[in-house]
Formats: structure tokens, sequence, C-alpha cells
């Protein structure tokens, strides 16, 4: 035994539930999705996610927001911000919001998740449409000029010596469910409305009621 991933799992069988992800969606009476939201720091991913789920929770729908720096308080305390941990980090979020699509709740995740790779690993995961990847696009000049929490600021002083679109990379999605222009002059209600909108349209089962 070299302990590796596949070793250790070695002993492992699935146990199946009586109560499955169908029928925790019949209850809720709608289906699951991850709505994952990814885009720059200062792109506008946390204020459309919380817009949303309030949205969402307004019209009846269960929820559950899944928030960068949320998730590195708790579960992610551990991680740092080289590769190895960004990348980690960006599984682990994937795997809670796979428990919760399980459960049958519409999870959004707002996380930067800069690697293509990552997120199309993500994506693996989860059966058909219950997925779908939403590029909130900022320019980094916009983006820098916003910055709330002034992290740009320390990346620019080397303060912070890993920081997405300055010194570290980010891998803009090649063809994401929805591709949403937030930058300079653009309007964050129309553009929530436009995601709210698509996952009604997705989240709708027969006997909707929603
Ligand atoms: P992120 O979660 O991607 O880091 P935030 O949601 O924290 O970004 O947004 C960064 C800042 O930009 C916040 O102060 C927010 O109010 C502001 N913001 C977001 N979208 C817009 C927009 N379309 N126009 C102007 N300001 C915006």
């Amino acid at each position: 035994m070299n302990n590796t991933t596949e070793d250790k799992q070695a002993n492992l069988f699935w146990f199946k539930t009586k109560v499955i992800m169908q029928k925790r969606e019949e209850l809720n009476g709608h289906k699951s999705l991850c709505v994952w939201l990814t885009g720059l720091s200062g792109s506008g991913k946390s204020t459309i996610a919380n817009e949303l789920e309030y949205m969402l929770h307004q019209k009846g729908i269960r929820t559950y927001l899944l928030d960068g720096d949320n998730v590195r308080h708790g579960l992610n305390r551990d991680l740092g911000f080289e590769d190895k941990d960004r990348k980690e980090n960006i599984r682990r979020v994937g795997e809670a919001a796979k428990l919760f699509v399980d459960a049958g709740i519409v999870v959004i995740t707002s996380f930067i998740s800069p690697f293509k790779e990552d997120r199309e690993l993500i994506r693996e995961k989860f059966p058909e449409n219950k997925f779908i990847e939403v590029f909130v696009d900022c320019d980094l000049d916009t983006c820098e000029k916003r910055d709330p929490k002034e992290l740009y600021k320390k990346a620019r002083t080397e303060k912070i010596n890993t920081f997405t679109g300055i010194s570290s990379p980010y891998e803009k999605p090649d063809s994401p469910e929805l591709h949403i222009f937030n930058g300079r002059d653009s309007d964050v209600s129309a553009n929530v409305e436009i995601i709210f909108n698509l996952i009604l349209k997705l989240v709708k089962t027969e006997e909707q009621y929603v």
C-alpha cells in the first residue's frame, strides 16, 4: 500500500439511502441546482449572489449561498492562496455544493475559482442539468477601482503576493451557461434578474408552484 487516494478508498462502499434526491426535490416543490459564479475579485459575485438568493427565497425556493470568505472562515480555514490550496479550496466547495444539490437545494457559490481545469472537474461531479457556470465579467481596471476590501491596493504593494488578476492568473470560462457583463455602468439588478429567470426555468417541475 502506498497510501494513494485509491488505496484509502479500497474498503469503502457507497451506502444507498432510502430518501433520494428526487424525493427531496418533490418535497421542496422544485428541482435542485448548483449556480457557480466565477470572476475576478470585485467583479460583483457576492453582491449578485446575495440578491439572487434573496429573490429565490422570496419565491419559496430553498437555497443556500456558499461565499468565498465565509467558507474560508470554517471548512477551509486551513487553506492559503498558493495554487495547490486554491485548488483544494475549490474542490471542497464543489463537493459541498454537490451535497446541497443532493439535498434538493439551489446552491449558489461565489468564488473567484480562477482555474478552468478546476471548474471543469467540478462540473463533471454533477448530474446533467444540475450545474450552471455564470461568468461575472468585469474588467480588471474597474474591479481595481471598486476594491471595497482594498485587496488590489495590497496586491500592488506586494502585501499580498498571489492575487488573482495581478500576480496569479484568471482563466476565463470558454462556454459558460451565462456570461454576465458587470463592469462599469452595468446594472446589477438587471444582471441578477437575468440569472434569476434562468434559474426559475431550470428548477421548475411539472406540478410547479414557483
Ligand atoms: P466579488 O464578490 O466578486 O469580490 P463584490 O460583490 O464584493 O465582488 O463587489 C465588489 C464591489 O463592487 C462592491 O462594493 C459592490 O457593491 C460593487 N459592485 C458590484 N456590481 C457593481 C456594478 N454593476 N456597478 C457598480 N458597483 C458594483
